[in-house]
């Protein structure tokens, strides 16, 4: 072998060993994943100003690749024109407590999906670079809380606001849409369009739960861009997944994204510890959002998942409007929404793990318990049918004790006073 031969050989041996000592210590990883410009215009939720149920699944899979094992994605439900509605669970799925988060219920509020997908990027990432929250590592958080991200419950919705018709797949739902539109007496138009809420059957998604939903009058009575509450409760694929759900995980707390408002509703006719503890936790949120309370909910429409959640199953639920009047927001507005809700989700799973947060099953009431009356201004009625609008049989002060006799609807237990037996709102007895 030549001189020269011998120093190509020594020279290609060493390149070999180089390239070798690189792969196994990984750096090619790292040089690949830390550029911080490939990384921030990867992820769509901190990007697309629309985020489409595409552009979710872009970031789902992204996911897959660059936080593998830290998370798991079940698909809850197959929509009518085909989607599905994802719930991305991460932490300890032996740990004693859970939380869910949830958005884009309401079709034009897509705003929501994309703050969802942004919290939960934001904590895999704190969870990997080992960054501390109140003093305590993401990862310890993780040990002690499952929890449970569902950010697009309504996407077939989310595709009608976003692109209309031609966001629809299947003829079929697209001569649905059309229909629905002639019921409402609107041109099947763009403008039209754009304000859905409803699921593609036409179903508002956020009407159709158990809580009041039988007295409940729609004012629409048909399929419709929103407020139709449907033919039963929980009728619709995405609403009756999203109940069974809850059902089974028996979450400490839930948390659902509305848009617009700067508004956080935590009230549904719920009494005692769990009025209590809704109460605090809300004026907690209201500090680490800015967002004003409100206790409010006749005015609002009833059979909400946030309704049903705390009535029927006694789940801390907490609605969290936010952002302004458009559906679609400019990189602006979203830094300020997420400025205002990064925190939201950690400090939820810490309240749980903490105790400040948990569920009470709703008690049976046994023929014979006395109950008192509650939060009226000076007197409540009893009456001689259950409805409001029944004959004054007596009134029933403030702090005064009644025997409860029985069951009768959503509004109204039977009960006696003083001797005489008639029915009293369930929203002013404890
Ligand atoms: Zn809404």
């Amino acid at each position: 072998m030549k001189d020269d031969q011998k120093l190509n050989t020594l020279i290609l041996l060493f390149c070999l060993v180089s390239a070798a000592v690189f792969l196994v210590s990984g750096r090619w990883r790292q040089v690949e994943t830390d550029e911080p410009e490939h990384r921030e215009e990867s992820w769509l939720c901190r990007s697309s100003e629309l985020y489409t149920y595409d552009e979710m699944m872009h970031d789902i899979d992204l996911m897959r690749f660059q936080f593998a094992g830290q998370f798991r994605v079940d698909s809850l439900a197959l929509t009518a024109d085909g989607r599905e509605v994802f719930d991305i669970v991460i932490g300890n799925s032996a740990a004693n407590h859970r939380i869910m988060v949830n958005g884009a219920i309401h079709a034009r509020e897509y705003v929501t999906s994309r703050l969802v997908m942004c919290q939960l990027l934001d904590i895999l990432e704190k969870e990997e670079d080992g960054t501390q929250y109140k003093g305590n590592e993401i990862r310890e958080v993780l040990e002690d809380t499952e929890i449970h991200f569902l950010p697009m419950l309504n996407p077939d919705g989310v595709e009608i606001s976003q692109s209309g018709l031609d966001g629809l797949r299947t003829p079929a739902m697209k001569v649905r849409a059309r229909s629905i539109a002639a019921q409402d007496g609107q041109p099947a138009d763009e403008l039209y369009f754009s304000q859905w809420w409803s699921n593609a059957n036409g179903v508002d998604l956020n009407r159709n739960f158990d809580a009041l939903w039988k007295k409940y009058d729609d004012g629409v009575h048909h399929p419709s861009y929103k407020k139709y509450k449907g033919t039963s409760v929980e009728c619709e694929a995405e609403s009756a997944a999203v109940a069974k759900l809850v059902r089974e995980k028996k979450f400490s707390a839930i948390l659902c994204y509305h848009a617009p408002g700067e508004v956080i509703y935590w009230y549904f006719r719920q009494n005692g510890e769990l009025r209590r503890m809704t109460e605090a936790y809300a004026e907690e949120l209201s500090q680490i959002t800015g967002y004003r309370t409100d206790v409010n909910f006749q005015s609002v429409d009833p059979a909400g998942l946030k309704d049903w959640a705390l009535e029927k199953e006694g789940i801390p639920g907490f609605t969290i409007e936010i952002g302004g009047e458009d559906n679609q927001v400019d990189a602006e507005e979203f830094r300020k929404l997420w400025e205002e809700n990064r925190y939201v989700i950690l400090e939820t799973a810490v309240a749980a793990a903490e105790g400040r947060l948990f569920r009470i099953p709703p008690r049976i009431l046994e023929a014979g318990e006395h109950l008192t009356v509650v939060k009226c201004s000076e007197y409540t009625y009893l009456r001689a049918r259950p409805n409001s609008r029944a004959e004054e049989l007596a009134r029933i002060p403030l702090d005064a004790e009644v025997t409860f006799e029985g069951y009768a609807n959503d509004e109204f237990y039977r009960v006696t006073y003083q001797g005489q037996t008639g029915y009293a709102m369930i929203n002013f007895l404890e």
